[in-house]
């Protein structure tokens, strides 16, 4: 067993910030283990190649208060941008490593990985995020329409689809506006009006409704999918059903909250109890990113990280001290 004063879980936008922060600040240097073979594995997977990465994401502005910031820019400059934090700072990030459990002893945790890494840790930042299981809706998916059901948008191009896109921020108005290029799209949200989408997705949207590229259909109330032929069959409280070849369900991440129960974390409802700095009721084992942000996005994530170091540095200075 590896012993390591910081040990950070996941190389996202949250976990990479931490271990700039915590190297920044002097403290011992943090092992960061990450279960992708590649940093940031969230945007990789779910962002769109090409898809523009907003500063203010979900209309929420967000200030910088620690040391990373970046400005709205592709997909791909985030994610250069990420591997030069990761190289300028020479943060040891452990990839291919999924923690599965971290074991509190006594005064310090065990983590241990699918990829057979165990440390030891005196201070653990889980920083994992909440998209590596999307929110699924609350009706179930018959088994034959399972390949027809997506969470993000595939590698391979849909060309001359009915699609049905469902949700009613920024990701499902981005996938909307790409879709409708080659595709026949709608655009379902259960509220009579978006909220949540910033303004150059919201005009981007509004223009391809206004050349009849996508119909949107709000206040909608899915109650049910059905199998018709090779289509989907969409069911709708008091309103005709109607059939798509593919739909996409964009409605946000979900707690991984079995894994951190497991450690012994305690939540209110959905959320993680977390204090101002992320800390959880055990002590020392703090949380960053989307899994403490009310409304995640990467700024918000950045700032979680800084407010992290803030609470080790204030409270565990001495134990992690190099
Ligand atoms: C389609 C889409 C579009 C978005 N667009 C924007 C945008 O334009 N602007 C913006 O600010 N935000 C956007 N967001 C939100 C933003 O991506 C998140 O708020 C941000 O990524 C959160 O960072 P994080 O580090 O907390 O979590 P994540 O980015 O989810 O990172 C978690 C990391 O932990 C790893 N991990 C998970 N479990 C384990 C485990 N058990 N062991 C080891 N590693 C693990 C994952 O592989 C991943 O690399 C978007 C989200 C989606 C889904």
């Amino acid at each position: 067993m590896e012993r390591k004063k910081i040990v950070v879980i996941g190389a996202g936008p949250a976990g990479i910030a931490a271990a700039v922060e915590v190297k920044e600040a002097g403290l011992a240097p943090a092992v960061v283990v990450e279960k992708a073979g590649h940093a940031c594995d969230t945007i990789v997977r779910f962002y769109r190649d090409g898809k523009r990465v907003d500063a203010d994401y979900q209309k929420v502005k967000v200030a910088q208060q620690g040391l990373l910031s970046f400005a709205t820019e592709s997909k791909e400059e985030f994610l250069a941008e990420m591997d030069s934090v990761i190289n300028r700072h020479v943060l040891d990030i452990r990839y291919n490593q999924e923690c599965h459990k971290i074991e509190v002893k006594n005064d310090t945790f065990h983590i241990h990985t699918a990829g057979g890494l165990s440390l030891e840790a005196n201070i653990v930042v889980a920083a994992i995020g909440i998209f590596g299981k999307p929110v699924r809706p609350a009706y179930p998916i018959p088994k034959e329409l399972r390949d027809k059901i997506l969470f993000s948008l595939p590698k391979e191009p849909l060309d001359g689809k009915d699609v049905l896109v469902v949700g009613g921020g920024d990701s499902a108005a981005e996938a909307a506006c790409f879709l409708c290029q080659k595709n026949r799209v709608t655009l379902s949200y259960r509220r009579p009006n978006f909220f949540r989408i910033n303004e150059i997705n919201m005009c981007t949207l509004n223009g391809c409704c206004c050349e009849g590229k996508v119909k949107t259909k709000m206040p909608s109330d899915i109650e049910g999918l059905e199998p018709e032929g090779k289509r989907i069959k969409v069911l709708f409280n008091n309103d005709t059903p109607l059939s798509f070849d593919v739909l996409f369900y964009f409605l946000g991440g979900s707690t991984p909250q079995v894994f951190l129960e497991n450690a012994g974390v305690r939540f209110s409802g959905r959320k993680p109890q977390a204090d101002e700095c992320g800390e959880t009721n055990i002590p020392r084992l703090f949380l960053a990113g989307d899994l403490v942000l009310d409304r995640g996005s990467i700024m918000g994530a950045f700032n979680s990280a800084y407010l992290v170091k803030n609470g080790i540095l204030s409270r565990y200075r001495e134990l992690v001290t190099v």
